[in-house]
């Protein structure tokens, strides 16, 4: 198989290989490749929930490509790398910084291509190109200042009304959080994730939630999932995932967050079996008051090797906590039930496509984690696919000024970050507890920067602890200093790469490594880490790793105090502070010594084929391949699981 795909813009496109699918039993194949289909088919309800008009925006996009037999010249290659981008961010934003991109073709081009469209091509008729509708899509694609900002988390701004995402219509974020503070003072049962699967609007001057649902909003999209989970729950592995199955089943029939509470708890709780998958109204990063949450989806199972290191880190996970360098009141007395396991990914959906997570921790409900316990996974064959391809470019190189430091990252780089992901996932999320009162959503726009803070840093803090070499996790010293050395390096450089000169930290996960890497580096006094400059390079080298442990663990300690606190005054001053703003002159240099070694700095992946084999009306097989190609898979998602109409 070719892990590499194609490149274009700042992205590069993988493959991801699937060991051993095949050795798997038919039943598991097809308990897989149903709840593959069925994260697949959510597809267009995460692009609609990027934009109320990005799935026009692809619909027409799609027509422009397919309707042109000559696809020559500057101004379509131009409209190709929007393409793609548009497909890989699900929008016309950014993926990573959220902000509107536009493209190099002309409006010229653009419109006389809109004439040359054919009648019926993606199902494109002549109603929906009328001046109206043509006038919001150039908006979309041509005007930067128009829905500038899929998420806008500038406090000082109404972020609802700024943010070009739809999970809000004609409200503003005074009325949002006055709905939600009446809707739970008036509740029953207080620890439900009020808002979490819904559109917030206005209807007649009153404000309304439309509920994710096969009834209500994406109606047309949930009923596919609903029915291809359907099919999967005929193949279980145990009985507890068909109740759990059931569970979601039900829930996507009313979008009644009671039911999802309890299948969050029966999905924690169920650990048996090799199959496993995330599908639903997860994550929240999407909104910046970190109500809403995006749809995406997951299919994974499990990888035997690596989970035997994550059992070992889950089975001292009470001496991890013990031992944390945290005031004890904010510590679990006891803890329940973690489990971590290494898998493989089989199907990426929704908010996880083509983008990937390396590593997830379910459920999100700050009460289930507490009283349940969460779950958590280090996806194995996506992680392993990143670090071969980052190995090869030369930027470990050009980002580090002693060849000892490159040779470390070479040999220990992979093995110390699987490290890092299972105690991030595992000791980092699911430690710590929360004072009476408190909720997750305490901390607004800053409570998923403090939270990935927090996990990062219990990875730090324990990463370079003697624990790890006594269990056998790592092989040596050198390993811990190799993830050191790397993770200083990405937080004060490498990881602005990703970034425009300009703008300044948008991402939950890059604000908490600048936040962690900045802070230990001003706090150090230039004597824990130096900065070198050298033939007008600069360069971050760590000094005195055992004092960086201690400042990890000093700085763990705050962090943890201003979560389990709720301390949103302190949360805000310690990110805007060490997290957001990117020094201007070594932004400059940084970009510049990256553009030199032409390496697109994000990454995706392509989902592998899977095709049910069918004898005498009998499914014998289900066999897996890697032809696609990454057009060919946009198009073809588009056209099989398009499930959602457009606003026109
Ligand atoms: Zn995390």
């Amino acid at each position: 198989m070719n892990v590499f795909a194609e490149k274009f813009d700042d992205i590069k496109i993988f493959r991801f290989e699937v060991p051993g699918f095949e050795k798997l039993s038919l039943k598991k194949k097809l308990f897989i490749y149903y709840l593959g289909q069925a994260t697949i088919a959510g597809r267009d309800i995460l692009w609609d929930q990027h934009g109320k008009y990005n799935l026009y925006l692809r619909d027409v996009l799609e027509a422009i490509y397919l309707s042109n037999p000559q696809k020559e010249g500057e101004e379509w290659e131009s409209f190709e790398v929007y393409l793609k981008k548009v497909w890989f961010s699900s929008g016309p934003h950014h993926h990573y910084s959220t902000e509107k991109f536009t493209p190099e073709f002309s409006r010229k081009s653009f419109k006389e291509w809109l004439n040359n469209l054919e009648e019926g091509v993606n199902k494109i008729k002549k109603e929906h190109l009328s001046p109206g509708n043509i006038s919001i899509l150039e908006k979309m694609i041509f005007d930067p200042k128009f829905h500038s900002k899929r998420v806008n988390t500038n406090p000082a701004e109404d972020m609802i009304s700024t943010s070009a995402n739809n999970f809000y219509e004609d409200v503003t974020q005074g009325e949002t959080e006055s709905f939600y503070k009446e809707l739970r003072s008036k509740a029953d049962n207080k620890k439900l994730s009020f808002g979490l699967n819904s559109r917030l609007t206005k209807v007649n001057g009153t404000i309304k939630e439309e509920v994710y649902c096969i009834k209500g909003k994406y109606g047309s999209a949930i009923e596919k999932i609903h029915a291809y989970l359907k099919q999967a729950a005929v193949y279980v592995e145990n009985n507890e995932q068909q109740i759990v199955l059931n569970l979601l089943i039900e829930f996507y029939e009313t979008g009644d967050l009671e039911l999802f509470d309890q299948y969050c708890i029966k999905w924690v709780e169920t650990l048996g079996g090799d199959i496993d998958y995330i599908n639903g109204f997860i994550e929240t990063y999407g909104d910046p008051l970190g109500i809403k949450a995006t749809w995406e989806g997951v299919v994974q199972f499990i990888d035997i090797e690596e989970t035997k290191k994550a059992e070992v880190i889950a089975e001292y996970a009470g001496w991890f906590e013990q031992n944390a360098p945290v005031n004890p009141t904010y510590k679990k007395d006891e803890i329940k039930g973690i489990s971590l396991k290494a898998i493989n990914a089989v199907v990426l959906g929704g908010d996880c496509y083509p983008a990937s997570p390396l590593g997830i921790n379910l459920p999100n409900a700050e009460w289930i984690r507490e009283q349940h316990g969460s779950k958590s996974v280090t996806l194995t064959n996506i992680s392993n696919s990143h670090h071969k391809a980052s190995l090869s470019t030369g930027f470990t190189e050009e980002f580090t000024l002693n060849s000892e430091e490159v040779r470390l990252e070479k040999e220990y780089g992979a093995i110390s970050d699987n490290l890092h992901t299972h105690l991030h996932e595992c000791v980092g999320h699911g430690s710590g507890k929360m004072m009476e009162g408190v909720t997750s959503e305490s901390l607004k726009s800053y409570g998923s920067v403090i939270e990935e803070t927090r996990a990062d840093l219990y990875g730090l803090y324990y990463m370079y602890d003697p624990k790890m070499t006594e269990l056998g996790l790592l092989p040596n010293m050198d390993a811990a200093k190799a993830h050191y050395n790397g993770y200083i390096r990405n937080g004060l450089l490498t990881q602005i790469t990703r970034i425009k000169l300009g703008s300044d930290v948008e991402q939950a996960h890059m604000r908490n490594r600048q936040l962690i890497a900045r802070w230990v580096y001003e706090k150090g006094e230039d004597q824990v880490i130096k900065k070198v400059v050298e033939n007008g390079k600069s360069y971050f080298v760590i000094n005195d790793y055992e004092k960086l442990r201690i400042l990890f663990g000093d700085l763990l300690n705050e962090i943890q105090r201003i979560k389990s606190e709720g301390d949103y005054e302190a949360a805000k001053q310690i990110v805007e502070s060490y997290g957001v703003k990117i020094d201007q002159d070594l932004h400059r240099e940084v970009l510049e010594r990256f553009e030199k070694l032409k390496v697109p700095p994000f990454t995706g992946f392509l989902n592998p084929n899977y095709t049910l084999v069918n004898r005498d009306g009998e499914i014998e097989d289900v066999i897996v391949d890697y032809e696609t190609n990454y057009s060919d898979q946009m198009l073809y998602y588009s056209k099989e699981y398009g499930f959602l109409k457009p606003a026109f």
